[in-house]
């Protein structure tokens, strides 16, 4: 069944050109939702956010002029608990966007099974052209115009694209001068100091790891002789690239922005860690051939982590991928049309919504300590990420096996089936 993706950037590729990024996500969630059965109350219920609001605000500059910016934040569904997303800086941002990628948390919430509904923010800016200072006058803003709907038990926000711990310490400040008191529970991926988790940089790399030892399970792949190839080897990407070695597999090929890297005998990572924090990159480590990056994505191997951008795995390339499991870390990197060649071809898919949910689960972690004022350790946090994704898996796969579908559908299943759940018992108020 072809499964359309969401895209979560203007950019995602030429299959996704000309499409409106929230009716993409209405579609994805039609073809889930006509799978369960779902009836047509629930569908427009489910297909719609609850509450989205646009804010236009001004911003003094460094130059003493002044800016107008727009932002927005969307929760799309509250009945499962407050909800929960990040905040992105970027100049593509738009309100179609911002309410697809709230949608898209809703359902990597619920197939994980946490607590909360999903919520998106977003301003359109490009950061990269602001001071500090500016960045924290404009965030300190957005924040404040959109204060009334934000809370511990209201609405968490978090960090997304080029947004960082800096600047959620300014967001809880923000609201914390409001409220009268420190709230550290109304927003996740703090610096640790202020309340930040432990294990909550490496989360999603760990999480992506553990749903890949899942399904090599289920497939028979002996991780101590496979083969991994990494796309992206930033937050996500570097730490599933070491957490899969530390178990035994050989990385063979990493890329970053500024290409790509490969050796068939596999990669020594610490020392690839060592060239990009004094080089930038990956490119010119001494033991590895630079390759045309696109040619990565079709290495022989076993195991396929896209950890960079949208729509990488296209219809062009798909037919040439051979890797047998792709781990999805990345958001949205597989276009609809390579989803139905994948399947064809038989290649086992950790679809993003389940295989990078180990950030938003640590971050839940992260809400949980702040509302009990209770540190856990590191080693409390993975292990119970690690139970997380693994009962999450296994109902993913039931759910596939169940309804005769593949991963990706059976993801949204589960979640769209936990959501309605909630709703259903709830009723309608009045
Ligand atoms: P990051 O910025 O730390 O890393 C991204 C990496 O991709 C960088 O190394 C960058 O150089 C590389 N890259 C950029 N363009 C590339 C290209 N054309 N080819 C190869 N590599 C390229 O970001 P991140 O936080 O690791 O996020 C990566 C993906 O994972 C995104 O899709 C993000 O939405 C998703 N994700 C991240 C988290 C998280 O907690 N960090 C959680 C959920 C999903």
């Amino acid at each position: 069944m072809m499964l359309a993706e969401p895209p979560t950037r203007p950019d995602a590729g030429h299959e996704m050109a000309g499409r409106d990024f929230f009716d993409s996500a209405v579609e994805q969630f039609t073809i889930a939702a006509d799978v369960v059965g779902l009836d047509d109350g629930m569908r427009q219920i489910l297909s719609h956010c609850q509450r989205e609001v646009t804010v236009s605000f001004p911003v003094e500059m460094d130059d003493g002029s002044v800016q107008v910016f727009t932002g927005h934040r969307v929760q799309h569904n509250t009945g499962p608990g407050p909800t929960k997303g990040g905040i992105r800086y970027h100049q593509d941002v738009t309100l179609s966007e911002v309410k697809a990628l709230a949608m898209m948390m809703t359902w990597k919430c619920a197939v994980v099974g946490l607590p909360y509904g999903g919520a998106k923010g977003g301003v359109t800016v490009n950061p990269k052209l602001l001071s500090q200072n500016e960045i924290q006058n404009l965030t300190r803003r957005y924040t404040a115009e959109i204060a009334f709907m934000l809370g511990p038990n209201q609405d968490i926000p978090a960090p997304d694209v080029n947004t960082n711990p800096q600047i959620m310490a300014w967001i809880m400040d923000t609201y914390s001068m409001n409220v009268g008191y420190s709230v550290p529970a109304m927003v996740t991926g703090k610096p640790l100091v202020l309340g930040g988790s432990p294990g909550r940089n490496e989360a999603t790399g760990r999480g992506c790891v553990f749903a890949i030892r899942e399904a090599a399970k289920l497939l028979g792949i002996d991780l101590t002789t496979s083969r991994t190839v990494v796309q992206g080897y930033g937050n996500a990407g570097s730490v599933a690239a070491r957490l899969i070695s530390d178990i035994g597999s050989t990385v063979v090929a990493v890329s970053d922005s500024t290409g790509a890297i490969h050796n068939p005998n596999g990669l020594d990572l610490t020392a690839v860690d060592a060239h990009k924090a004094t080089t930038g990159s990956v490119v010119g480590f001494a033991e590895a051939e630079t390759i045309d990056p696109a040619a990565l994505l079709e290495l022989d191997c076993d195991i396929l982590i896209p950890a960079a951008l949208e729509a990488q795995i296209t219809r062009e390339n798909a037919p040439r991928i051979k890797a047998r499991l792709i781990a999805e870390a990345a958001n949205g990197p597989t276009t609809p049309g390579a989803d139905s060649i994948l399947e064809d071809r038989g290649i086992f898919l950790i679809p993003d919504i389940l295989a990078n949910a180990g950030g938003v689960t640590v971050s839940y972690f992260e809400w949980v300590q702040a509302m009990q004022a209770f540190p856990w350790t590191e080693a409390m946090v993975n292990e119970r990420l690690q139970q997380v994704m693994s009962e999450s898996f296994a109902a993913v796969y039931a759910a596939s096996e169940k309804y005769g579908v593949h991963m990706r559908t059976a993801a949204l299943v589960r979640a769209i089936e936990r959501v309605a759940g909630f709703t259903q018992l709830r009723g309608i108020y009045p």
